[in-house]
Protein backbone atom coordinates (compact mmCIF):
# COMPACT_ATOMS: atom_id res chain seq x y z
CA UNK A 1 0.00 0.00 0.00
CA UNK A 2 1.41 3.50 -0.52
CA UNK A 3 0.74 6.52 1.32
CA UNK A 4 0.30 9.69 -0.68
CA UNK A 5 2.84 12.70 0.63
CA UNK A 6 -0.09 14.49 0.83
CA UNK A 7 -2.23 12.73 2.63
CA UNK A 8 -4.14 14.03 5.62
CA UNK A 9 -4.08 11.00 7.75
CA UNK A 10 -3.81 10.47 11.20
CA UNK A 11 -4.25 7.41 14.03
CA UNK A 12 -5.88 6.93 16.85
CA UNK A 13 -5.20 9.24 20.00
CA UNK A 14 -7.37 10.17 22.93
CA UNK A 15 -10.98 10.16 22.79
CA UNK A 16 -12.27 13.98 22.15
CA UNK A 17 -12.65 15.83 25.25
CA UNK A 18 -15.29 18.80 23.10
CA UNK A 19 -19.06 17.60 24.00
CA UNK A 20 -21.00 16.98 20.70
CA UNK A 21 -22.89 18.88 19.88
CA UNK A 22 -26.82 18.53 20.85
CA UNK A 23 -28.18 15.90 18.51
CA UNK A 24 -30.85 18.33 16.72
CA UNK A 25 -30.40 21.62 15.24
CA UNK A 26 -33.92 23.68 16.48
CA UNK A 27 -34.51 27.01 15.53
CA UNK A 28 -38.38 28.74 16.01
CA UNK A 29 -40.72 27.85 13.50
CA UNK A 30 -43.30 30.15 12.48
CA UNK A 31 -45.89 28.32 14.64
CA UNK A 32 -43.64 29.63 17.50
CA UNK A 33 -42.58 25.56 18.41
CA UNK A 34 -39.22 24.20 17.80
CA UNK A 35 -38.77 23.76 13.72
CA UNK A 36 -36.24 20.65 13.74
CA UNK A 37 -34.01 19.77 11.01
CA UNK A 38 -34.81 16.02 9.30
CA UNK A 39 -31.57 16.23 7.42
CA UNK A 40 -29.09 16.41 9.79
CA UNK A 41 -26.75 14.83 7.51
CA UNK A 42 -27.42 16.90 4.68
CA UNK A 43 -27.81 20.10 6.46
CA UNK A 44 -23.49 20.56 7.00
CA UNK A 45 -23.05 20.16 3.33
CA UNK A 46 -21.45 23.26 0.56
CA UNK A 47 -24.68 23.37 -1.32
CA UNK A 48 -24.79 24.27 -5.11
CA UNK A 49 -27.25 27.43 -5.42
CA UNK A 50 -28.28 26.91 -8.68
CA UNK A 51 -29.57 24.40 -11.51
CA UNK A 52 -30.66 26.02 -15.14
CA UNK A 53 -32.13 24.46 -18.00
CA UNK A 54 -33.33 25.94 -21.40
CA UNK A 55 -35.38 24.53 -24.44
CA UNK A 56 -36.05 25.64 -28.41
CA UNK A 57 -37.96 24.03 -30.51
CA UNK A 58 -40.48 22.04 -28.49
CA UNK A 59 -44.16 22.38 -28.26
CA UNK A 60 -44.84 22.71 -24.63
CA UNK A 61 -41.32 23.70 -24.17
CA UNK A 62 -42.40 24.49 -20.25
CA UNK A 63 -43.48 21.01 -20.01
CA UNK A 64 -39.82 19.95 -20.74
CA UNK A 65 -38.42 22.40 -18.88
CA UNK A 66 -40.54 21.40 -15.82
CA UNK A 67 -39.06 17.77 -15.83
CA UNK A 68 -35.58 19.17 -16.55
CA UNK A 69 -35.88 21.03 -13.41
CA UNK A 70 -37.11 18.12 -11.55
CA UNK A 71 -33.90 16.22 -12.36
CA UNK A 72 -32.09 19.20 -11.34
CA UNK A 73 -33.61 19.55 -8.12
CA UNK A 74 -30.82 18.62 -5.97
CA UNK A 75 -28.86 21.75 -7.06
CA UNK A 76 -31.43 23.75 -5.16
CA UNK A 77 -34.78 23.17 -3.40
CA UNK A 78 -36.09 26.85 -2.04
CA UNK A 79 -37.74 28.31 -4.99
CA UNK A 80 -38.41 27.43 -8.53
CA UNK A 81 -39.18 29.39 -12.25
CA UNK A 82 -39.60 29.24 -15.97
CA UNK A 83 -40.36 32.01 -18.41
CA UNK A 84 -41.51 30.80 -21.92
CA UNK A 85 -42.21 32.77 -25.18
CA UNK A 86 -44.98 32.37 -27.58
CA UNK A 87 -43.18 34.11 -30.35
CA UNK A 88 -45.14 37.10 -29.42
CA UNK A 89 -45.50 37.31 -25.50
CA UNK A 90 -43.33 35.99 -22.65
CA UNK A 91 -44.74 34.52 -20.08
CA UNK A 92 -43.58 33.75 -16.28
CA UNK A 93 -44.26 31.74 -13.29
CA UNK A 94 -41.91 31.77 -10.39
CA UNK A 95 -42.57 29.98 -6.82
CA UNK A 96 -40.66 29.13 -3.69
CA UNK A 97 -40.65 26.07 -3.26
CA UNK A 98 -39.90 22.79 -5.06
CA UNK A 99 -40.09 21.74 -8.55
CA UNK A 100 -42.87 18.76 -7.47
CA UNK A 101 -46.20 20.82 -6.16
CA UNK A 102 -45.70 24.07 -8.47
CA UNK A 103 -44.79 23.11 -11.98
CA UNK A 104 -46.79 19.30 -11.75
CA UNK A 105 -49.77 21.38 -12.05
CA UNK A 106 -51.72 21.51 -15.66
CA UNK A 107 -52.82 25.13 -14.99
CA UNK A 108 -49.50 26.54 -14.26
CA UNK A 109 -48.20 24.90 -17.36
CA UNK A 110 -50.61 26.08 -19.75
CA UNK A 111 -49.93 29.68 -18.59
CA UNK A 112 -46.54 29.24 -19.81
CA UNK A 113 -47.37 28.42 -24.00
CA UNK A 114 -44.55 28.84 -26.45
CA UNK A 115 -42.09 26.72 -28.10
CA UNK A 116 -39.03 28.15 -26.01
CA UNK A 117 -38.72 28.34 -22.34
CA UNK A 118 -35.69 28.57 -19.55
CA UNK A 119 -35.95 27.61 -16.00
CA UNK A 120 -34.47 27.61 -13.17
CA UNK A 121 -34.04 26.32 -8.97
CA UNK A 122 -32.76 28.04 -6.58
CA UNK A 123 -30.65 26.86 -3.11
CA UNK A 124 -30.63 29.82 -0.92
CA UNK A 125 -30.29 29.89 3.30
CA UNK A 126 -32.79 31.70 4.30
CA UNK A 127 -36.70 32.25 3.33
CA UNK A 128 -35.75 35.95 3.39
CA UNK A 129 -34.14 35.85 0.18
CA UNK A 130 -37.81 35.42 -0.93
CA UNK A 131 -39.58 35.40 -3.84
CA UNK A 132 -37.76 38.30 -5.43
CA UNK A 133 -34.55 36.58 -5.78
CA UNK A 134 -36.39 33.50 -7.81
CA UNK A 135 -35.43 33.33 -11.46
CA UNK A 136 -35.41 33.69 -14.80
CA UNK A 137 -35.20 37.50 -13.85
CA UNK A 138 -37.39 39.41 -16.54
CA UNK A 139 -37.07 42.65 -17.55
CA UNK A 140 -39.18 44.57 -20.53
CA UNK A 141 -35.65 46.14 -22.48
CA UNK A 142 -35.73 48.64 -25.09
CA UNK A 143 -35.45 46.26 -27.36
CA UNK A 144 -38.16 43.78 -26.36
CA UNK A 145 -38.38 41.12 -23.11
CA UNK A 146 -35.32 39.96 -21.61
CA UNK A 147 -35.47 36.49 -19.02
CA UNK A 148 -32.23 35.38 -17.46
CA UNK A 149 -31.60 32.60 -15.08
CA UNK A 150 -28.18 31.75 -13.84
CA UNK A 151 -25.76 29.41 -12.30
CA UNK A 152 -23.24 30.51 -10.43
CA UNK A 153 -22.13 33.80 -8.92
CA UNK A 154 -20.14 37.05 -10.01
CA UNK A 155 -16.81 38.29 -8.05
CA UNK A 156 -17.92 41.73 -8.76
CA UNK A 157 -21.24 41.99 -8.41
CA UNK A 158 -21.03 44.39 -5.53
CA UNK A 159 -18.82 46.59 -6.92
CA UNK A 160 -20.81 47.06 -10.13
CA UNK A 161 -23.68 47.50 -8.27
CA UNK A 162 -22.80 50.17 -6.62
CA UNK A 163 -21.82 51.91 -10.05
CA UNK A 164 -24.44 51.51 -11.35
CA UNK A 165 -27.18 52.59 -8.27
CA UNK A 166 -24.97 55.70 -7.71
CA UNK A 167 -26.02 56.22 -12.14
CA UNK A 168 -29.69 56.11 -10.73
CA UNK A 169 -30.07 52.37 -11.54
CA UNK A 170 -33.20 50.82 -8.90
CA UNK A 171 -32.64 46.89 -8.24
CA UNK A 172 -36.02 45.48 -7.27
CA UNK A 173 -33.87 42.09 -5.91
CA UNK A 174 -30.50 41.00 -4.63
CA UNK A 175 -29.29 38.48 -7.19
CA UNK A 176 -26.35 39.45 -8.55
CA UNK A 177 -28.13 38.35 -11.96
CA UNK A 178 -30.08 41.98 -11.89
CA UNK A 179 -26.54 43.76 -12.23
CA UNK A 180 -26.30 41.96 -15.30
CA UNK A 181 -29.49 42.97 -16.55
CA UNK A 182 -28.73 46.46 -15.86
CA UNK A 183 -25.74 46.12 -17.87
CA UNK A 184 -27.42 45.03 -20.54
CA UNK A 185 -30.51 47.63 -20.64
CA UNK A 186 -27.54 50.23 -20.57
CA UNK A 187 -25.36 48.61 -23.49
CA UNK A 188 -24.76 50.52 -26.73
CA UNK A 189 -24.93 47.91 -28.70
CA UNK A 190 -27.97 47.18 -31.19
CA UNK A 191 -28.48 43.09 -31.06
CA UNK A 192 -29.29 41.57 -28.07
CA UNK A 193 -26.66 38.82 -28.36
CA UNK A 194 -24.33 41.98 -28.45
CA UNK A 195 -25.71 43.60 -25.68
CA UNK A 196 -25.16 40.69 -23.65
CA UNK A 197 -21.86 40.23 -24.26
CA UNK A 198 -20.89 43.78 -23.63
CA UNK A 199 -22.64 43.23 -20.20
CA UNK A 200 -20.98 39.88 -19.71
CA UNK A 201 -17.45 41.36 -20.50
CA UNK A 202 -17.77 43.65 -17.34
CA UNK A 203 -18.70 40.90 -14.89
CA UNK A 204 -16.22 38.71 -12.81
CA UNK A 205 -16.67 35.23 -11.42
CA UNK A 206 -18.87 32.18 -12.12
CA UNK A 207 -21.88 32.10 -14.64
CA UNK A 208 -23.46 29.37 -16.43
CA UNK A 209 -26.85 31.16 -18.23
CA UNK A 210 -29.64 30.50 -20.49
CA UNK A 211 -31.39 33.79 -21.72
CA UNK A 212 -34.56 34.28 -23.59
CA UNK A 213 -34.83 36.92 -25.69
CA UNK A 214 -37.08 37.69 -28.87
CA UNK A 215 -33.90 36.99 -30.71
CA UNK A 216 -33.45 33.40 -29.75
CA UNK A 217 -32.34 31.01 -27.48
CA UNK A 218 -28.72 32.34 -25.81
CA UNK A 219 -26.72 29.74 -23.50
CA UNK A 220 -23.29 30.56 -22.46
CA UNK A 221 -20.40 29.40 -19.64
CA UNK A 222 -17.55 32.07 -17.78
CA UNK A 223 -14.47 31.94 -19.75
CA UNK A 224 -13.12 29.46 -17.29
CA UNK A 225 -16.04 27.01 -17.19
CA UNK A 226 -16.10 27.57 -13.43
CA UNK A 227 -19.52 25.80 -13.46
CA UNK A 228 -21.35 23.32 -16.10
CA UNK A 229 -23.19 23.23 -19.15
CA UNK A 230 -24.69 20.64 -21.42
CA UNK A 231 -25.85 20.41 -24.98
CA UNK A 232 -28.46 18.46 -25.88
CA UNK A 233 -30.99 17.09 -28.67
CA UNK A 234 -34.43 15.75 -28.81
CA UNK A 235 -35.99 15.51 -32.25
CA UNK A 236 -35.22 19.08 -33.46
CA UNK A 237 -35.32 20.73 -30.28
CA UNK A 238 -31.64 21.95 -28.75
CA UNK A 239 -31.76 21.95 -24.89
CA UNK A 240 -29.48 23.51 -22.53
CA UNK A 241 -28.89 21.93 -18.99
CA UNK A 242 -26.36 22.29 -15.87
CA UNK A 243 -26.20 18.57 -16.09
CA UNK A 244 -26.28 15.83 -18.23
CA UNK A 245 -29.30 14.17 -16.13
CA UNK A 246 -31.69 16.49 -17.03
CA UNK A 247 -31.10 15.49 -20.59
CA UNK A 248 -31.87 11.71 -19.79
CA UNK A 249 -35.33 12.79 -17.73
CA UNK A 250 -36.52 13.75 -21.31
CA UNK A 251 -34.93 11.39 -23.45
CA UNK A 252 -32.82 13.97 -25.46
CA UNK A 253 -29.31 12.98 -26.29
CA UNK A 254 -26.05 14.47 -24.73
CA UNK A 255 -24.35 16.56 -27.58
CA UNK A 256 -21.14 18.25 -25.90
CA UNK A 257 -20.47 20.41 -23.23
CA UNK A 258 -20.91 24.22 -23.58
CA UNK A 259 -17.29 25.35 -24.01
CA UNK A 260 -15.99 27.60 -21.04
CA UNK A 261 -16.53 30.97 -22.51
CA UNK A 262 -18.44 29.78 -25.77
CA UNK A 263 -22.17 31.77 -26.30
CA UNK A 264 -24.69 29.97 -28.44
CA UNK A 265 -27.37 31.48 -30.18
CA UNK A 266 -30.39 29.48 -31.43
CA UNK A 267 -33.25 30.47 -33.49
CA UNK A 268 -34.87 30.07 -36.44
CA UNK A 269 -31.87 30.64 -38.48
CA UNK A 270 -30.11 27.19 -36.72
CA UNK A 271 -27.61 27.39 -33.76
CA UNK A 272 -24.37 29.70 -33.88
CA UNK A 273 -21.56 29.70 -31.32
CA UNK A 274 -19.47 32.31 -30.67
CA UNK A 275 -16.16 33.09 -28.82
CA UNK A 276 -16.75 36.63 -27.62
CA UNK A 277 -13.97 35.90 -24.52
CA UNK A 278 -9.88 36.40 -24.06
CA UNK A 279 -8.83 32.80 -24.35
CA UNK A 280 -8.05 31.32 -20.85
CA UNK A 281 -7.28 28.44 -19.18
CA UNK A 282 -10.29 26.49 -18.23
CA UNK A 283 -11.16 25.46 -14.70
CA UNK A 284 -14.56 24.04 -14.30
CA UNK A 285 -15.10 23.29 -9.92
CA UNK A 286 -13.89 20.21 -8.98
CA UNK A 287 -16.35 19.91 -6.51
CA UNK A 288 -18.95 18.70 -9.26
CA UNK A 289 -17.40 15.37 -9.55
CA UNK A 290 -17.00 15.12 -5.25
CA UNK A 291 -20.80 16.00 -4.26
CA UNK A 292 -22.58 18.28 -6.39
CA UNK A 293 -23.69 16.83 -9.13
CA UNK A 294 -26.33 13.89 -9.16
CA UNK A 295 -23.60 10.16 -9.70
CA UNK A 296 -25.59 9.28 -13.19
CA UNK A 297 -24.50 12.42 -14.61
CA UNK A 298 -21.45 12.95 -16.98
CA UNK A 299 -18.77 15.94 -16.72
CA UNK A 300 -16.26 16.39 -18.67
CA UNK A 301 -16.53 13.25 -20.25
CA UNK A 302 -16.79 11.04 -17.01
CA UNK A 303 -19.13 9.59 -15.04
CA UNK A 304 -20.05 11.39 -12.25
CA UNK A 305 -19.91 7.76 -10.58
CA UNK A 306 -17.24 6.21 -11.74
CA UNK A 307 -15.05 8.97 -10.50
CA UNK A 308 -16.25 9.01 -7.27
CA UNK A 309 -15.96 5.09 -6.84
CA UNK A 310 -12.04 6.34 -7.76
CA UNK A 311 -11.92 8.81 -5.42
CA UNK A 312 -13.03 5.98 -2.74
CA UNK A 313 -10.07 3.78 -4.33
CA UNK A 314 -7.48 6.49 -4.13
CA UNK A 315 -8.36 7.39 -0.47
CA UNK A 316 -8.64 3.37 0.27
CA UNK A 317 -4.39 3.39 -0.79
CA UNK A 318 -3.62 7.05 0.89
CA UNK A 319 -5.33 6.51 4.25
CA UNK A 320 -5.41 2.44 5.12
CA UNK A 321 -7.14 1.22 7.83
CA UNK A 322 -7.92 -2.42 9.56
CA UNK A 323 -12.00 -2.55 10.06
CA UNK A 324 -14.57 -4.41 9.70
CA UNK A 325 -17.06 -2.93 7.35
CA UNK A 326 -17.18 0.26 5.01
CA UNK A 327 -20.21 2.01 5.63
CA UNK A 328 -21.56 5.16 3.52
CA UNK A 329 -22.70 8.12 4.87
CA UNK A 330 -26.16 8.17 2.58
CA UNK A 331 -26.95 8.80 0.19
CA UNK A 332 -23.25 10.73 -0.86
CA UNK A 333 -20.64 9.15 0.46
CA UNK A 334 -22.20 5.62 -1.31
CA UNK A 335 -19.81 5.51 -4.27
CA UNK A 336 -16.71 6.45 -2.79
CA UNK A 337 -17.50 3.87 0.09
CA UNK A 338 -17.88 1.58 -2.66
CA UNK A 339 -14.43 2.29 -4.26
CA UNK A 340 -12.74 1.94 -1.00
CA UNK A 341 -14.23 -1.32 -0.12
CA UNK A 342 -13.35 -2.86 -3.83
CA UNK A 343 -9.54 -1.20 -3.09
CA UNK A 344 -9.37 -2.14 0.54
CA UNK A 345 -10.94 -5.60 0.45
CA UNK A 346 -13.32 -4.54 3.72
CA UNK A 347 -16.75 -5.67 3.10
CA UNK A 348 -19.28 -2.70 2.14
CA UNK A 349 -22.31 -2.37 4.54
CA UNK A 350 -25.43 -0.14 4.85
CA UNK A 351 -25.13 0.88 8.78
CA UNK A 352 -26.66 3.86 8.16
CA UNK A 353 -30.25 3.47 7.00
CA UNK A 354 -32.09 6.19 5.55
CA UNK A 355 -35.80 6.74 5.58
CA UNK A 356 -36.77 7.91 2.03
CA UNK A 357 -40.40 9.44 3.83
CA UNK A 358 -39.23 12.25 5.71
CA UNK A 359 -39.60 15.81 4.88
CA UNK A 360 -37.09 18.47 5.34
CA UNK A 361 -38.50 19.60 8.40
CA UNK A 362 -40.41 18.43 10.81
CA UNK A 363 -42.30 20.27 12.77
CA UNK A 364 -42.03 18.67 16.73
CA UNK A 365 -45.41 18.38 18.84
CA UNK A 366 -43.60 17.91 21.73
CA UNK A 367 -39.87 19.07 23.77
CA UNK A 368 -39.98 15.92 25.39
CA UNK A 369 -39.58 13.78 21.96
CA UNK A 370 -37.39 16.05 20.16
CA UNK A 371 -34.26 15.16 19.97
CA UNK A 372 -35.33 11.76 18.86
CA UNK A 373 -36.02 13.54 15.54
CA UNK A 374 -32.26 13.10 14.46
CA UNK A 375 -33.55 9.50 13.95
CA UNK A 376 -36.38 10.16 11.73
CA UNK A 377 -34.53 10.46 8.69
CA UNK A 378 -31.21 8.34 9.17
CA UNK A 379 -30.74 5.52 12.07
CA UNK A 380 -27.91 3.22 12.85
CA UNK A 381 -28.44 -0.50 11.64
CA UNK A 382 -27.18 -1.90 14.97
CA UNK A 383 -27.03 -5.51 15.09
CA UNK A 384 -24.54 -4.53 11.87
CA UNK A 385 -21.97 -2.49 14.21
CA UNK A 386 -22.64 -3.66 17.69
CA UNK A 387 -18.40 -4.91 18.01
CA UNK A 388 -17.35 -3.79 14.92
CA UNK A 389 -14.50 -1.78 13.06
CA UNK A 390 -16.04 1.26 11.34
CA UNK A 391 -14.95 2.77 8.39
CA UNK A 392 -17.38 5.91 7.29
CA UNK A 393 -17.05 7.34 4.08
CA UNK A 394 -18.67 10.36 3.99
CA UNK A 395 -17.89 13.31 0.90
CA UNK A 396 -16.99 16.32 2.77
CA UNK A 397 -16.47 18.25 6.68
CA UNK A 398 -17.91 21.53 6.50
CA UNK A 399 -18.53 22.55 9.67
CA UNK A 400 -18.35 19.03 11.13
CA UNK A 401 -21.39 19.12 13.05
CA UNK A 402 -22.64 16.07 11.60
CA UNK A 403 -19.59 14.13 11.59
CA UNK A 404 -19.91 14.48 15.33
CA UNK A 405 -23.64 13.24 15.10
CA UNK A 406 -22.69 10.14 12.72
CA UNK A 407 -19.42 9.12 14.55
CA UNK A 408 -21.90 9.13 17.72
CA UNK A 409 -24.58 7.64 16.34
CA UNK A 410 -22.10 4.59 15.58
CA UNK A 411 -20.98 4.31 18.95
CA UNK A 412 -24.25 4.67 20.58
CA UNK A 413 -25.00 1.14 18.34
CA UNK A 414 -21.97 -0.11 19.55
CA UNK A 415 -19.46 0.18 17.42
CA UNK A 416 -15.73 -1.21 19.04
CA UNK A 417 -13.68 1.19 16.91
CA UNK A 418 -14.98 4.63 14.14
CA UNK A 419 -12.47 5.64 11.72
CA UNK A 420 -13.74 8.51 9.65
CA UNK A 421 -12.16 8.61 5.49
CA UNK A 422 -13.42 11.77 3.50
CA UNK A 423 -14.14 11.88 -0.17
CA UNK A 424 -12.38 15.20 -0.39
CA UNK A 425 -9.05 17.26 0.96
CA UNK A 426 -10.35 19.73 3.88
CA UNK A 427 -12.18 22.47 2.91
CA UNK A 428 -10.18 25.62 4.17
CA UNK A 429 -12.04 28.44 2.06
CA UNK A 430 -15.11 29.65 1.11
CA UNK A 431 -17.00 29.34 -2.45
CA UNK A 432 -17.41 32.81 -3.99
CA UNK A 433 -18.66 30.85 -7.84
CA UNK A 434 -22.40 29.74 -6.91
CA UNK A 435 -22.00 27.28 -3.96
CA UNK A 436 -23.56 28.10 -0.72
CA UNK A 437 -20.36 27.81 2.04
CA UNK A 438 -20.44 28.55 5.55
CA UNK A 439 -17.72 32.26 6.35
CA UNK A 440 -15.02 31.09 6.93
CA UNK A 441 -14.10 31.19 10.45
CA UNK A 442 -17.14 28.69 10.49
CA UNK A 443 -15.12 25.89 8.33
CA UNK A 444 -13.91 23.21 10.87
CA UNK A 445 -10.55 22.67 8.61
CA UNK A 446 -9.81 26.49 8.74
CA UNK A 447 -9.65 26.34 12.41
CA UNK A 448 -8.29 22.50 13.11
CA UNK A 449 -5.58 20.54 11.76
CA UNK A 450 -6.34 16.77 11.29
CA UNK A 451 -5.57 15.73 14.40
CA UNK A 452 -7.41 18.68 15.97
CA UNK A 453 -10.57 17.86 14.16
CA UNK A 454 -10.25 14.15 14.77
CA UNK A 455 -10.36 15.04 18.20
CA UNK A 456 -13.48 17.04 18.09
CA UNK A 457 -15.94 14.55 16.28
CA UNK A 458 -14.55 11.64 18.34
CA UNK A 459 -13.26 9.32 15.74
CA UNK A 460 -10.77 6.65 16.60
CA UNK A 461 -8.71 7.94 12.98
CA UNK A 462 -9.48 10.85 10.45
CA UNK A 463 -8.24 10.97 7.39
CA UNK A 464 -9.04 13.40 3.90
CA UNK A 465 -8.13 12.15 0.48
CA UNK A 466 -4.97 14.55 -1.10
CA UNK A 467 -5.37 17.14 -3.49
CA UNK A 468 -3.22 15.44 -5.90
CA UNK A 469 -5.02 11.97 -5.03
CA UNK A 470 -8.00 13.96 -5.84
CA UNK A 471 -6.51 14.55 -9.29
CA UNK A 472 -5.55 11.41 -9.65
CA UNK A 473 -9.06 9.89 -9.42
CA UNK A 474 -10.17 11.89 -12.17
CA UNK A 475 -7.72 10.85 -13.97
CA UNK A 476 -5.25 13.40 -14.02
CA UNK A 477 -1.89 15.04 -12.23
CA UNK A 478 -3.06 18.72 -10.76
CA UNK A 479 -0.32 21.42 -12.09
CA UNK A 480 0.44 23.40 -9.09
CA UNK A 481 1.38 26.37 -11.28
CA UNK A 482 -1.64 26.35 -13.32
CA UNK A 483 -4.44 24.20 -11.90
CA UNK A 484 -6.38 22.66 -14.55
CA UNK A 485 -9.62 23.30 -12.08
CA UNK A 486 -11.13 25.12 -9.70
CA UNK A 487 -10.36 23.57 -6.41
CA UNK A 488 -9.93 26.92 -4.27
CA UNK A 489 -12.10 25.58 -1.42
CA UNK A 490 -9.59 23.01 -0.70
CA UNK A 491 -6.26 25.35 -1.98
CA UNK A 492 -6.84 28.90 -1.38
CA UNK A 493 -6.16 29.02 -5.16
CA UNK A 494 -9.23 31.00 -6.43
CA UNK A 495 -9.01 31.09 -10.34
CA UNK A 496 -10.61 34.69 -10.68
CA UNK A 497 -10.23 37.81 -9.20
CA UNK A 498 -12.33 38.85 -6.14
CA UNK A 499 -13.22 42.14 -6.35
CA UNK A 500 -15.72 42.52 -3.98
CA UNK A 501 -13.62 40.88 -1.06
CA UNK A 502 -11.63 42.97 -1.57
CA UNK A 503 -7.19 42.94 -0.65
CA UNK A 504 -6.90 40.57 2.98
CA UNK A 505 -10.75 40.19 2.55
CA UNK A 506 -11.19 37.08 0.76
CA UNK A 507 -13.61 35.34 2.50
CA UNK A 508 -15.83 38.18 3.76
CA UNK A 509 -18.79 37.75 1.05
CA UNK A 510 -20.21 38.26 -2.09
CA UNK A 511 -23.52 39.53 -3.50
CA UNK A 512 -25.43 36.07 -3.36
CA UNK A 513 -24.05 34.87 -0.29
CA UNK A 514 -25.04 38.35 1.68
CA UNK A 515 -28.20 38.10 -0.04
CA UNK A 516 -28.71 35.02 1.12
CA UNK A 517 -28.19 35.34 4.80
S1 LIG B 1 -14.28 27.06 -4.66
FE1 LIG B 1 -14.74 24.85 -4.48
S2 LIG B 1 -16.97 24.68 -4.68
FE2 LIG B 1 -16.38 26.73 -5.41
S3 LIG B 1 -16.15 26.51 -7.63
FE3 LIG B 1 -14.12 26.22 -6.72
S4 LIG B 1 -13.96 23.99 -6.38
FE4 LIG B 1 -16.11 24.47 -6.74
Amino acid sequence: MRMAAHCFSLGSGERGQTPPPSLYDGQAGDSGREMLTTNPFDDDKLKEECGIFGIWGADDAASFVALGLHALQHRGQEAAGITSFDGKHFHSHRALGQVAGNFDNDQVISRLPGQVAIGHVRYSTAGGAGIRNAQPLFAELNDGGFAIAQNGNLSNAMKLRRTLSRRGAIFQSTSDLEVVIHLVATSQQSAPLDRLIDALKQVEGAYSLVVLTEEGLIACRDPLGIRPLVMGRLGHSTIFASESVALDVIGAKFVREVEPGEVILVNHDGLRSFRPFAKASPRPCIFEHVYFSRPDSIIEGSSVYEVRKNIGAVLAREAPVAADYVVPVPDSGVPAALGFSQESGIPFELGIIRSHYVGRTFIQPSQDVRHLGVKLKHNANAMLIAGKRIVLIDDSIVRGTTSVKIVQMMRDAGAKEVHMRIASPPTRHSCFYGVDTPERAKLLAAQMDVEAMRDFINADSLAFISIDGLYQALGDSRDPASPQRCDACFTGDYPTVLTDAGPGARDSGSLSLVASR
